[in-house]
């Protein structure tokens, strides 16, 4: 893009997941990438209904959303989209990211950014060609991700659509979201792998135990 003497292009990363919870992982993944891209802020952006998680029932998206305003809330440079929540139906990056492009003009550039076991992926996104082309993408290491075939799909996608990928290395940090929830169904601790004030919201509504409808 281009940038005049007088006028600065604002770049913005975004951080999309299901969120369900958020945990300490997300805000390292996004801190990491906002330092190692010198970007702006990020923007994080629970879905409304995941297309890829089909597997287990999702939690309610306010939910999802309030934990993620809690988990950001005390970083200047962190901010939460409800977009994805308050738009009807699945929740494809591919529609975020034209809507997110088509209502900053020029003003602002966006970097998506995903972990590796996602973007391995990839190529099952809904219309990834045309999101491979509008968007920058920044593909941040994951533990249980195996690295030459991440390399060869970054190289495959910069080669076939032109996308611009930067890949970030980060210290490996075995957090998930599916190991939170089976800990609290457990009855197990959750303290110090997701903020204190998603511990105190998950106990509030008894979000993750068995007995949760
Ligand atoms: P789940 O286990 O339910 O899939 P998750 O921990 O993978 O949850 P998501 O909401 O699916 O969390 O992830 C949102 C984004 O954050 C994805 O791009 C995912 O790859 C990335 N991400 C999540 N946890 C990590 C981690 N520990 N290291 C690197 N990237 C991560
Ligand atoms: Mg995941």
């Amino acid at each position: 893009m281009k940038e005049s003497n007088d006028f600065k292009v604002a770049r913005y990363g975004v951080l999309g997941g299901t969120f369900d919870p958020i945990h300490n992982a997300h805000l390292f993944v996004a801190e990491s990438v906002l330092e190692e891209l010198n970007l702006d802020k990020i923007i994080f952006i629970p879905s409304g209904i995941p297309p890829h998680k089909a597997d287990h029932k999702i939690t309610r998206a306010d939910h999802r959303l309030m934990m993620t305003a809690l988990a950001t809330n005390s970083n200047e440079r962190f901010f939460v989209s409800p977009m994805e929540v308050n738009r009807e139906g699945k929740s494809y990056t591919v529609h975020t990211m034209r809507e997110l492009r088509d209502e900053n003009f020029s003003a602002a550039e966006f970097y998506f950014i995903i972990g590796a076991d996602a973007f391995i992926e990839i190529e099952t996104w809904a219309m990834y060609e045309e999101l491979l082309k509008i968007t920058n993408f920044v593909v941040v290491t994951r533990l249980g991700s195996d690295d030459e075939v991440l390399d060869k799909i970054i190289e495959k996608c910069k080669h076939e659509f032109g996308a611009d990928i930067y890949k970030v290395t980060i210290p490996n940090l075995e957090i998930s979201s599916t190991d939170i929830r089976s800990r609290v169904e457990q009855g197990k601790r959750v303290e110090y792998l997701i903020p204190s004030a998603v511990v105190e919201y998950i106990k509030k509504y008894n979000l993750y135990s068995s007995s949760t409808s």
